[in-house]
């Protein structure tokens, strides 16, 4: 039940129903922002010119299938 935190937009409040990302800014090595937001803060924080980062919780398995299509010719 704690992992439903992860999925509200710590800028609007919103729950993110697509992808979630991180908003981190950083001066001089100590971190002034770091949250979790919907795709909509995160374009308006991408504008502001703060460092951004898409959350992908599920890709791992989804690159490990894709791997089974690369094909590589062999017998050179
Ligand atoms: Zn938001």
């Amino acid at each position: 039940m704690r992992n439903s935190m992860d999925r509200i937009c710590q800028h609007c409040g919103k729950w993110i129903g697509g992808n979630a990302y991180r908003v981190t800014s950083e001066e001089e090595g100590i971190r002034l922002l770091d949250m979790i937001v919907c795709s909509l803060c995160f374009m308006e924080a991408k504008g502001l010119g703060l460092h951004t980062e898409a959350i992908n919780v599920r890709n791992k398995q989804v690159s490990a299938r894709n791997r089974r299509s690369h094909r590589t010719a062999v017998g050179i």
